[in-house]
């Protein structure tokens, strides 16, 4: 017997799972292969610098301390270093995209795979996974049709899960467990708590819906594509940062009682960002209709300083603009009239939103 009951049994999903208001995200259908390594090698090590003095004066920085990711048609990886000097390296791709090796030990086929890509090549060349540590989860998205009620509340993964590629993971625990803090307080006061419960479980249907179309929706299409890549990275970072990560430093914590597009202010930049992010898919499946996929790709370098919260990160966020209009004027015309991306694969996944507010 207890008043709450907060689910935070992660992909486990305890409640929504009973209940059955689990729903997969069929539109966004990606998997995640990660296992633990030893072995890999310092990207900015003496052993690569000497092989690849070019590379290695390039940039300045300690990244054997830092996330690095590799991107490639249809996928991505992150290289994440470990307590300990291990390394934990893994793979996301669209199941669309990407034909996964087969036989051999799933740690085999990683590595196969990552293969293909020169630098996880020079990288991983005498690495090694560690037995019993890798992973494999495929259909990662989903969501729960409910939030909570009056007496439960999902929070972190138990209530949804999009992609790891900007790691929403950590953000998205924040808003759910400050709202379900906020109803089980409000509670505790006596007071009424019907329209708050209802709120959650708009709100978060709606932040899981537009977080994904905005950002991730047909994303994979354009993993491999330096120039595009390069432009919605500019622009989806930048605008985080000015609409999502600069909110709980200027007003507090009450700000991770507002996910992700669920503020007035935020439906103009969700449209823009869906915007981009449909015309580059377009303009990437174009090109790899005409075979001319990765063809923009060499000798290209993209150093950025990174985001701030101070006024003069607008303006990357301007210049990229002005590089997506470029690209219009010069390649993207040739796909204006083509039926857009959402038309040949399934719709995003719509949240519906229960009328009645679920009692326990
Ligand atoms: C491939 C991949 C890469 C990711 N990379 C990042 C990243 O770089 N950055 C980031 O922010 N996020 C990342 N995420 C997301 C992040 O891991 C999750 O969002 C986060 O761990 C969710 O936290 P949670 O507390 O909701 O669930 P979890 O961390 O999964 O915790 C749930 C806990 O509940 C326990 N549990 C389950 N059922 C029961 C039960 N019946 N009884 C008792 N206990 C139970 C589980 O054992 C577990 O300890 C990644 C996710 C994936 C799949």
């Amino acid at each position: 017997q207890a008043r709450w009951v907060v689910d935070a049994s992660g992909v486990a999903a305890l409640l929504a799972r009973q209940e059955g208001w689990r729903q997969p995200n069929t539109a966004h259908p990606i998997t995640a292969v990660w296992a633990r390594w030893t072995g890999v090698k310092d990207l900015d090590g003496l052993e690569l610098a000497e092989k690849f003095p070019h590379w290695a004066m390039a940039c300045h920085g300690i990244r054997a301390t830092a996330t690095n990711h590799f991107t490639g048609d249809g996928w991505w990886a992150w290289c994440i270093p470990l307590k300990g000097g291990d390394v934990s390296v893994g793979v996301v791709f669209d199941q669309r995209r990407v034909q996964w090796p087969e036989g051999g030990w799933p740690g085999e086929r990683l590595k196969n795979f990552l293969m293909q890509h020169p630098v996880a090549r020079e990288i991983l060349a005498d690495a090694q996974w560690r037995e019993g540590d890798v992973h494999w989860r495929k259909n990662l998205p989903y969501s729960s049709r409910t939030f909570a009620g009056d007496g439960f509340a999902l929070v972190g993964d138990a209530s949804g899960f999009l992609d790891p590629l900007y790691s929403p993971g950590m953000d998205w625990i924040s808003f759910t467990v400050s709202s379900a803090v906020k109803l089980i307080l409000s509670q505790q006061r006596d007071e009424e708590i019907a329209p708050l419960v209802a709120k959650c479980n708009r709100d978060f249907a709606r932040s899981y819906e537009r977080w994904f179309t905005a950002l991730y929706k047909d994303k994979y299409e354009y993993l491999g594509e330096y120039d595009l890549l390069r432009l919605a990275f500019l622009l989806d970072l930048g605008l985080y940062y000015l609409g999502v990560a600069s909110q709980p430093f200027k007003r507090g914590k009450i700000a991770l009682c507002e996910s992700v597009f669920t503020s007035p202010f935020s439906g103009p930049f969700f449209h823009l960002m869906r915007t981009y992010n449909r015309r580059f898919a377009q303009i990437a499946r174009l090109r790899r209709e005409g075979a001319r996929l990765q063809k923009q790709n060499a000798n290209h370098r993209f150093m950025f300083k990174g985001y701030t919260f101070a006024y003069s990160s607008v303006f990357p966020i301007f210049g990229a603009l002005a590089g997506w209009l470029r690209l219009e004027m010069t390649e993207g015309w040739r796909s204006w009239w083509q039926r857009p991306a959402a038309t040949h694969q399934p719709e995003a996944l719509m949240v519906p939103v229960r009328r009645v507010t679920p009692q326990r």
